[in-house]
């Protein structure tokens, strides 16, 4: 295949504000080649095989030089490869684009273009300034505040101010007041509103209120540093009223996400449209047990069995796996009466077109053997981990029903972001982590070590998460059911 070089906007910081065709993009890609800035969520897109090129600035290290970049996605593009090439904000919007377009197009390069969502517009939104309103202002500019090294601003302040349109400033922090007093001297109204956001649309967004003549010396005092957007005009008058991101219920709330990567987004997700800085720091892998015999021959007889239960929704992943190994499909579960622990577990049934028959009042295993010893009069297969828990099996033995325990993958403990985790924890800066089960307690405090957690909230699912977080020494509260809603809820009621 022929390679193809896409630059994709990733937006202003808020990896929600990725576009889907940019998430397609990503998600398709061979190389990416990426700045600073780049929203982690968005960077953990980037598929394992794919190639990943930071030519953002870096500490102590000046960025790739500009002719370098565009060298980049030439050689890779003409190796075939499929190069994205990522950008903050909107790329053609003060990001180069055009200049890395240059070279592709004169080697006749294929290239397409992904808009992104600008900050020049989002940091203003997240700040409750609507960049025009039909009553104060007909026109927006966006202008860079970038000069030259050494060089005077090339900005024609009589031009802008005679637009009476609303004002955005990029790259303007260091030449703020530059700005501001070009725009008095050009006869601009000294209490005309302004703001400047700073970190705009991320979970630590600041945005400040002043005039023209007085935004810089509160940008200085509060010591707002890039990237920032100024923005005079009368539509600065309207934030606080429209301030929608500041008074969100989990503002300023740090959060740590512990479950495994492919199950952490919709609780990261929720919490952080609540305004919560979410850190998503898996603590746990599932690891399939491949081949895995024991599993292969139960369901091979699985007219053996009256349920089949599963304690979570890896152990449904590997029945799957297993199945599509052997070229089958759901129909080979035959009329087998299926259990789940919970919805989550249930969900994942239902991917695959079937529905538990079995979900406990409570979602945990003591609680599922309890209700299957009550329902059940056959016997009963069990998918799940290694060491899983052994209050399912308890309970069933306790009701006299048979089964069979087949474990079909392990867990992992272990993180790969251990230190900076640990780093989070000792700041003292951490609020409140969450933990979906006991295995994610585990891992968690196997990644970290040894550590003071007295100055943590653990929010657990249920009881037994509770008591293994316990265990470690981190103070807990507990959900009012075991589902995400009720952690979202319980977590709201801190
Ligand atoms: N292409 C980008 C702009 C690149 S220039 C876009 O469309 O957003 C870099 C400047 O963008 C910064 O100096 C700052 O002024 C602005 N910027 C980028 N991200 C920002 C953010 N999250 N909050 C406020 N300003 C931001």
């Amino acid at each position: 295949m022929a390679g193809k070089v896409t630059l994709v906007g990733s937006g202003p910081g808020d990896p929600g504000l990725l576009t889907i065709k940019g998430r397609e993009a990503l998600e398709a890609a061979d190389v990416v080649v990426f700045d600073r800035l780049i929203s982690p969520c968005v960077l953990a897109l980037i598929p394992e095989r794919a190639e990943r090129i930071n030519v953002g600035k870096q500490a102590n290290h000046h960025p790739v030089p500009q002719e370098q970049i565009n060298q980049i996605l030439l050689e890779k593009a003409l190796e075939g490869k499929q190069v994205v090439r990522l950008k903050g904000g909107d790329p053609f919007l003060f990001g180069r684009g055009g200049e890395e377009l240059e070279l592709l197009a004169a080697h006749d390069v294929a290239f397409e273009e992904v808009p992104g969502v600008t900050s020049a517009i989002a940091a203003p939104a997240y700040g409750g300034i609507p960049v025009t309103h039909r009553d104060f202002t007909s026109s927006l500019h966006i202008i860079t505040g970038h000069a030259r090294a050494g060089k005077p601003l090339e900005i024609d302040f009589e031009a802008l101010v005679r637009t009476r349109g609303t004002l955005v400033f990029l790259m303007g922090v260091q030449s703020l007041a530059d700005i501001c007093n070009g725009l008095l001297a050009a006869g601009m109204a000294p209490d005309t509103p302004a703001a400047i956001v700073e970190r705009g649309t991320l979970p630590d967004q600041r945005r400040l209120n002043a005039t023209v003549e007085t935004l810089p010396r509160a940008a200085e005092e509060n010591g707002v540093v890039s990237p920032a957007v100024s923005i005079i005009g009368p539509v600065c008058s309207l934030a606080e009223r429209f301030d929608w991101f500041d008074v969100l219920p989990l503002k300023g709330r740090r959060i740590v996400v512990t479950r495994p990567r492919e199950r952490a987004g919709t609780l990261a997700a929720r919490l952080r449209n609540l305004g919560a800085d979410v850190f998503e720091y898996p603590c746990i892998r599932t690891v399939p047990l491949v081949p895995c015999p024991e599993m292969e021959a139960a369901v091979a007889r699985l007219t053996d069995y009256e349920y089949l239960a599963f304690t979570s929704p890896a152990g449904v992943g590997c029945l799957w796996d297993m199945l599509e190994r052997h070229g089958s499909d759901a129909r080979a579960l035959g009329g087998v009466k299926l259990a789940a622990i919970g919805t989550g577990t249930d969900r994942e049934l239902r991917k695959h077109g079937l529905r538990a028959d079995y979900i406990p009042a409570v979602y945990d295993a003591a609680h599922l053997g309890a209700g299957l010893a009550e329902i059940c009069t056959g016997r009963v297969l069990i998918l799940r981990a290694e060491l899983g828990s052994p209050a399912l099996t308890e309970a069933l033995d306790r009701g006299k029903i048979s089964y069979d325990d087949i474990h079909c993958y392990t867990t992992v403990y272990e993180s790969e972001y251990a230190a900076s985790l640990k780093a989070l924890i000792q700041s003292g800066k951490l609020d409140l982590v969450t933990f979906t089960s006991a295995s994610t307690v585990k891992g968690f405090a196997a990644s970290v070590g040894a550590c003071d957690f007295s100055r943590i909230t653990g929010v657990c699912i249920g009881e037994q998460t509770a008591a293994e977080a316990k265990h470690h020494g981190i103070p807990v509260i507990v959900a009012k059911r075991a589902d995400i809603d009720a952690l979202v809820d319980a977590i709201l009621h801190v």
